[in-house]
């Protein structure tokens, strides 16, 4: 049952409580002190937290729906560039004011994307203050057997997931708005199965949230290797490509908040790779390779490297 609208922080929390779904690993969830989770035998636990800051993150006027969508989706494309399995999450809500029809939206942005991955909302924290949403989210994965950032070897393939661009091009001021643009901005899709999928098959993998010449310097710099990148083959969405923009590789190397996951494995992987693609009818598109050294370096259509202004979101 939905309590009464309330103004206070148990009758939120009363909200949230009244909509989660079960999960039968849940022991003990929303209510107690702290939650009570039971991990499958033989696996690991992978734990991810990120948070969302209004102003920082997110425009003031971002629709709560869609907030709560992304406030997990970011967390969850985390879990899948590890190639874990999400099981359970906390959400922890610092707001400006008790609004019970905001709140409600919120949730139910946030428990849309948590019913599709089956993660259960297991706890969290109710404070007043300026608006801020932090995530932290569980996923499991068979032991030993975790994607990490290092293990890209010499001569690896560099993959990458879906289309780049597009939500750093929502966020450039077009006359007309572009609704697909937008909507990738701000419903972001966790490539959480091809996380799974790329367990035992990539070398190593990050999702790209900052940005891929960024993310791919992650995976490089923890694997001890270089990179080479092939800027015509970046994947581009239809909308992007029609748009015609000076900037479209730009957004599409440096760009932050895509979500795809971008990999690393054996050119004698290339044939299974071609198969999951199709399999998850989600394109996946070679782009580059591993090399010696310390760099990544962008190519250029005539094989010139290319320097943009940025490689990625920085905070400090
Ligand atoms: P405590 O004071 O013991 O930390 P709280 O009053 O903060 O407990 O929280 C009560 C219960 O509600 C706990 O189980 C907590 O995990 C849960 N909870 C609080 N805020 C949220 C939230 N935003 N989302 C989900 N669960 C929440
Ligand atoms: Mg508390």
């Amino acid at each position: 049952m939905i309590p009464p609208s309330g103004s206070g922080e148990f009758d939120l929390i009363a909200r949230i409580r009244a909509r989660v779904r079960d999960r039968g690993d849940v022991v003990v969830g929303i209510g107690d002190d702290a939650a009570v989770l039971q991990p499958p035998a033989g696996q690991q636990l992978a734990i991810t937290t990120d948070t969302l800051n209004v102003g920082v993150h997110f425009f003031a006027e971002t629709r709560a729906r869609d907030l709560g969508w992304k406030a997990l989706a970011v967390n969850l494309s985390d879990l899948a560039a590890m190639g874990a399995e999400p099981a359970w999450c906390t959400l922890s809500l610092s707001l400006p004011e008790s609004d019970p029809a905001w709140l409600d939206e919120f949730i139910e942005g946030f428990l849309d994307l948590a019913g599709e991955q089956r993660i259960a909302l297991v706890g969290g924290d109710t404070t007043r203050g300026p608006l801020s949403i932090a995530v932290t989210a569980i996923g499991c994965v068979d032991a030993g057997r975790a994607l990490r950032r290092a293990g890209a070897c010499l001569e690896d393939d560099v993959w990458v997931s879906g289309t780049l661009g597009d939500a750093a091009a929502a966020l450039a001021p077009w006359p007309t708005p572009r609704d697909a643009l937008r909507r990738r901005l701000e419903r972001p899709q966790p490539r959480v199965a091809l996380g799974r999928q790329l367990v035992g098959l990539a070398h190593a993998a990050a999702d790209v949230s900052d940005g891929l010449l960024a993310d791919l310097g992650h995976i490089c710099r923890a694997s001890g290797m270089g990179a080479e990148i092939w800027l015509p083959s970046l994947p581009a969405s239809e909308t992007l490509l029609a748009l015609e923009a000076n900037d479209r590789v730009a957004w599409q190397a440096s760009g932050g908040d895509d979500y795809e996951l971008c990999f690393t494995a054996a050119s004698s992987q290339r044939d299974a790779i071609a198969r999951l693609a199709k399999e998850l009818d989600l394109p996946l598109t070679r782009i580059g390779r591993i090399v010696a050294g310390n760099e990544v370096v962008a190519l250029d259509a005539l094989g010139r490297p290319w320097r943009g202004e940025r490689n990625g979101y920085a905070h400090f």
